[in-house]
């Protein structure tokens, strides 16, 4: 079975995020959700579907497959996800083996596998050897509000839902004193910064939180890869170190599992390498102790990849939920979004569900 079309389709999607105030500049654009879908065809007529990474740079990762990954993969036999995975590695290390490169890759390999789970009529995870039954815990990952009132009220719109556990986007002590405030001592609570301090400003900082009791604090240097800054960091203070969602392949990762800058390890499925990365990257932190707990602020084919590669492991990660509510749905509602806190993995072939094409044409950017 050979690989015999390759689409891509960009959307941006608007959102609910909770409130009309203006987003913070020092985060994500808050007029759509870019995503980027790749369709791969089989000469049978099967079809596969992935997604690349996309939040503001979605024409520059399209444009990466359509026109440096396509001709690469027309005429390859579906069934060699692993190989196709490496060979595009190989072939396209010179134009930077990660960011946009690694990216686009990504979502070719997600889409191989759903491929492939379809040929084989089951989905991705029996194929990994799981029953896909374990549980998978959802936590609400809320925007950046820079508001303590705000986050307050977004962290109680999380809580009715049945969340709980919450990740604020914060990197002010008012915002994360008024979400402890809101969710008492025992709700777990965790912060992602993003990367914006110094060594010696994120050291200041975590001596601040300490009160908060926070459960990992996200990403607190920058840049992201100064793995030795945040081993120190992390021993200095004990503070628990998450990070990985800018790192690709799983040589990144054991580079930052090498230096002991991590508590937990989060990779992203549609920047790491796609689905055969992530798997490898599991199975590293599990030699070394560490938690996958993975990053997927997602609402596409990365999402479902996410829950399948939840399965992978005896103990589930967190699995991010974005909490904001766009506009539509490529997927039924009850696939994103947790029951009584645990998401539940699609249980039909690859990863289960296929994109609602009338969503897919009506948000259509190219
Ligand atoms: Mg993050």
């Amino acid at each position: 079975m050979k690989i015999a079309n390759v689409e891509v389709f960009e959307l941006e999607i608007p959102f609910d995020r909770g409130t009309k105030v203006e987003s913070p500049k020092s985060f994500l654009k808050a007029s759509g959700l870019d995503f980027c879908l790749i369709k791969l065809e089989s000469d049978s007529g099967l079809i596969g579907w992935g997604e690349a990474f996309a939040y503001h740079c979605r024409p520059a990762v399209a444009a990466a497959i359509e026109h440096m990954v396509k001709p690469l993969l027309i005429g390859k036999d579906v069934r060699d996800v692993l190989g196709i995975n490496a060979d595009l590695q190989k072939m396209l290390h010179m134009y930077g083996r990660y960011g946009i490169t690694m990216f686009a890759i990504s979502g070719v390999d997600i889409a191989l596998w759903d491929l492939l789970g379809k040929r084989l009529n089951q989905p991705i995870f029996e194929i990994f050897g799981s029953s896909g039954n374990s549980r998978v815990p959802a936590y609400a990952s809320l925007w950046r509000y820079e508001d303590p009132e705000l986050v307050a009220d977004r962290v109680k719109a999380a809580r009715s839902l049945g969340y709980g556990m919450i990740k604020l986007h914060e990197v002010g002590l008012a915002e994360v004193h008024s979400a402890r405030d809101v969710v008492g001592p025992e709700i777990p609570l965790m912060l992602d910064t993003n990367c914006p301090w110094t060594l010696l400003e994120a050291r200041e900082m975590v001596l601040a939180l300490r009160e908060y009791n926070l459960y990992w604090l996200e990403e607190p240097l920058s840049p992201p890869e100064d793995f030795s800054g945040l081993s120190y960091l992390k021993n200095e203070t004990g503070v628990r170190i998450a990070s990985g969602e800018h790192a690709c392949t799983a040589f990144q990762f054991r580079d930052m599992l090498q230096k002991g800058a991590i508590d937990f390890a989060q990779p992203s499925v549609t920047k790491v390498g796609g689905i055969t990365e992530f798997r490898k990257v599991i199975n590293l932190c599990e030699s070394c102790g560490v938690q996958v707990m993975p990053h997927s602020p997602y609402f596409g084919p990365g999402f479902l990849a996410t829950l399948h590669l939840s399965q992978v492991s005896n103990t589930p990660g967190f699995v991010e939920r974005f909490f904001v509510k766009p506009e539509a749905n490529l997927y039924p509602e009850e696939i994103l979004n947790p029951m009584e806190g645990n998401f539940s993995v699609p249980k039909g072939p690859g990863l289960g569900f296929d994109p609602d094409m009338d969503v897919v044409k009506t948000y259509l950017t190219n």
